[in-house]
């Protein structure tokens, strides 16, 4: 069992430590957030996710985890060190390596013995040699071997727990053969498969996973758009699309796009790493155009659906770019609630938990709702932008009932065509015919 830091207590620092925990390495996260480490210390979770509480609990009960924002005494102890800070993108869309750099620069002024220093987060090719750099520069004593190695993190908000523990692989770019078995045996408890390969292949391919993910993506939202025109049903077309092995069926549903705190930074990262080579990335240029319009697609729905939206009122459900998590990093409810104001619509929104970030980033007209029904009363539409299953179980007799125009816009194909048919309201959706305004009833069918 191996001594570890992990240095950035965020979504993935505290998840990956609390897991390594898990498994019986001892770990101590830190972070420079001193409230952070503050509520961690007393046994409240900063983030929203399911399982984790419990989980670090149990685990700093043991002694296996611990928390400090001294982050240099966190690097002196342990044999292995984490980068788990952000990689937020820049204004040029590359990704901002200010905090990655800062705390090589603290783990090269703590280097008092042979250490593996591990990137996890998410990281441009050529990084993990800048990290190498800094920490060597910064040694107060040249003689302090360490290696450099790059592991990047692939584990999903809202299932992060789950997917920690049982990781379909671990990736393990290093630039030693020792550190890379020190970073295996870390992972041998999570019975998972360890790739082993070189520094830059494993940043490559944590851009390259999330890109191809984003690209399925967009590429059924096209699909969807296109059933639109010709009278099919995209949830069909995905079903008997995802069928075939070598597609799979899973990031196949149509709806308003990503978002969140990986896919639209790391595409953009990519398509500024391209372009920094001279290289035009042509398929993730379109990837990430395709996914701005998708959500508009939605705003055109509910234009078309209410014919204008001056003085309307629409009752947003879903505000977290995806559920079971407070994460609003590039929710598509951060474009269309404000899009909404320009049309003079007011919104009345809820969301399960992310309310208290997202009223931060909102604007300061948005009301909101203290639960599904009170959110819909009186509104004029209401917009589904994340599947909680709260609002996926919601009563729809009920929710029609309580909206002043039985129209719902969703943008997450929660509803099944036929259950929307037989309540008799309006049901936009994504990639399939619109049900019950008559108006529409042409466009599904050619
Ligand atoms: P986050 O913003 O939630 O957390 C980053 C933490 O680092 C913050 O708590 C911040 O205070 C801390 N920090 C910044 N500078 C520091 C310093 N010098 N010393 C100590 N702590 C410092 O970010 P996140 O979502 O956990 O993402 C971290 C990285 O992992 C990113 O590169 C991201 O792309 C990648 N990643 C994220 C996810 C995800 O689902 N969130 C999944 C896979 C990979």
């Amino acid at each position: 069992m191996k001594k570890v830091a992990v240095v950035g207590t965020g979504y993935v620092g505290l998840v990956s430590g609390t897991c390594f925990a898990q498994v019986g390495h001892r770990v101590v996260c830190c972070d420079i957030d001193r409230r952070k480490i503050d509520l961690l210390k007393s046994g409240v979770i900063p983030i929203y996710e399911p399982g984790l509480e419990e989980l670090v609990s149990s685990n700093a009960e043991a002694g296996r985890l611990s928390f400090t924002d001294d982050v240099a005494a966190a690097i002196r102890e342990s044999e292995v060190v984490f980068i788990a800070v952000g990689t937020p993108m820049s204004e040029t869309g590359e990704a901002d390596l200010t905090y990655v750099k800062a705390v090589a620069k603290t783990i090269g002024e703590n280097l008092n013995g042979y250490k593996v220093v591990v990137t996890k987060s998410t990281v441009p090719v050529g990084t993990g040699r800048i990290v190498a750099r800094t920490v060597a520069d910064s040694r107060p004593d040249a003689g302090v071997p360490f290696d450099v190695v790059s592991n990047p993190e692939f584990l999903r908000e809202g299932s992060a727990i789950a997917d920690c523990i049982g990781m379909e692989r671990a990736v393990i770019g290093a630039s030693s053969d020792k550190a890379a078995q020190i970073v295996a045996e870390l992972h041998e408890p999570f019975d998972t498969t360890i790739f082993i390969t070189d520094l830059e292949s494993a940043e490559m391919i944590k851009y390259a996973a999330n890109a191809f993910l984003a690209t399925k993506i967009s590429f059924i939202n096209e699909i969807a758009n296109l059933c639109e025109r010709v009278g099919a049903n995209v949830s069909e077309v995905s079903a008997g699309v995802g069928l075939d092995s070598r597609i799979g069926s899973k990031f196949l549903q149509a709806g308003i796009g990503y978002g969140g705190s990986c896919f639209p930074k790391d595409t953009e990262a990519l398509k500024a790493i391209a372009a920094g080579k001279g290289y035009e990335f042509k398929i993730i240029d379109s990837v990430i155009e395709i996914n701005h319009r998708q959500r508009m697609v939605m705003l055109d729905k509910l234009l078309e659906a209410l014919g204008g939206l001056r003085g309307k009122q629409i009752a947003v459900l879903g505000l977290a770019f995806k559920p079971n998590t407070d994460d609003m990093r590039y929710a598509p409810s951060l474009d269309l609630i404000p899009a909404m104001f320009g049309f003079g619509a007011s919104v009345k929104a809820y969301d399960p938990v992310a309310i208290p970030e997202a009223s931060k980033l909102l604007p300061d007209d948005t009301e909101y709702g203290a639960g599904v029904y009170e959110t819909v009363r009186g509104a004029d539409a209401c917009l589904i932008l994340t599947e909680w299953s709260e609002i996926k179980e919601m009563d729809l007799a009920r929710v029609r009932d309580l909206l002043r125009n039985p129209v719902i816009v969703d943008g997450r194909n929660c509803f099944d065509l036929n259950v929307m048919e037989a309540l008799g309201v309006t049901y936009y959706s994504v990639g399939r015919p619109v049900v019950g305004a008559d108006k529409h009833a042409e466009q599904a069918v050619v």
